[in-house]
């Protein structure tokens, strides 16, 4: 089915039925406001406005994000600040066990904005924050959204030393488009490090936006790639364009269609797909630990 697509007055592509959600529910919230604030804390969950939130949250999972929000790189889709980052805090990796101990988190899902300005891209600080969390809440499982580290694979060995339960990177988009979305990463070099992380025996997860001018083609070709790599959870949502300066939605993608791609790509291999509009990279992430 084919959505016509209609565009407001501020130039946004009005949203159809099935990607209105209403954020606010009667979560208590407040506990977890002071924690993060105490902390200093970034959560995607809040930065990136996520639907999932209050389910996520519920369910004792959140995503914390590390090395700060202003990042060095200019992705098209991302709503994270640009720019010149400020030093890494030391005392991070700390502040972050301790909110997933006052948050009773279960699933710990950690991420970062990309840090090229550092030498070892915050490897250092990924590892004690993993290892933090692990001492102080050994039951908590943990799975790290990671940047590509250029393709430095010793920076992503020091990473996975640090044992977490599940490594992800996401593609975000097929190869066609990645320059145009994701300008200075290389589809190539993120295949590389999904396939480094597999080759250590360790859950591979990657993450697609569709609804950017891909084809179902691409979006299969894209699943084949991953599946190359050894990657074993995919999850696939619709882009959303978070500001006028962010790329424009090319089609949104119709409940149906994302109902194939779960089918296909499960015929195809995978272990687990998410795939439906709202989808993000660490929706229902626990069940994939
Ligand atoms: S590297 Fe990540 S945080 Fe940085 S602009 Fe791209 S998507 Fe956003």
């Amino acid at each position: 089915m084919f959505y016509r697509l209609k565009e407001t007055k501020r130039g946004y592509l009005r949203k159809p039925d099935w990607l209105r959600t209403r954020l606010t529910d009667a979560y208590d919230y407040a506990g977890i406001r002071d924690v993060l604030d105490h902390g200093t804390l970034h959560t995607i969950c809040e930065s990136g406005r996520c639907p999932n939130k209050s389910e996520c949250w519920k369910s004792g999972t959140a995503t914390f994000m590390i090395l700060g929000d202003i990042c060095t790189r200019k992705c098209k889709f991302c709503s994270v600040t640009k720019g010149k980052p400020l030093p890494a805090d030391a005392g991070e990796p700390g502040k972050i066990a301790g909110a997933v101990v006052a948050m009773k988190i279960k699933h710990c899902v950690l991420t970062s904005v990309t840090r090229d300005d550092l030498p070892d891209g915050g490897a250092s600080i990924w590892a004690e924050t993993i290892e933090a969390v692990k001492d102080r809440s050994p039951y908590t499982t943990i799975e790290i959204l990671i940047p590509d580290f250029k393709g430095r694979t010793q920076l992503v060995q020091k990473v996975i030393d640090a044992k977490p339960d599940v490594i992800s990177h996401n593609l975000e988009t097929v190869r066609r488009l990645t320059p145009l979305v994701r300008i200075e990463a290389k589809y190539d070099i993120s295949l590389k490090v999904l396939s480094f992380i597999s080759s250590k025996g360790i859950k591979a997860k990657s993450g697609i936006m569709v609804g950017l001018g891909e084809t179902d083609d691409e979006v299969y070709q894209t699943m084949d790639d991953l599946l190359d790599t050894g990657c074993q959870i995919i999850t696939i949502g619709q882009y959303l364009q978070p500001s006028v300066y962010n790329l424009q939605v090319k089609r949104y993608v119709t409940p149906g269609d994302f109902d194939k791609y779960k089918k296909i790509g499960l015929e195809k291999g995978f272990k687990f797909i998410e795939s439906q509009p709202l989808v993000r990279s660490s929706y229902h992430a626990e069940k994939h630990v």
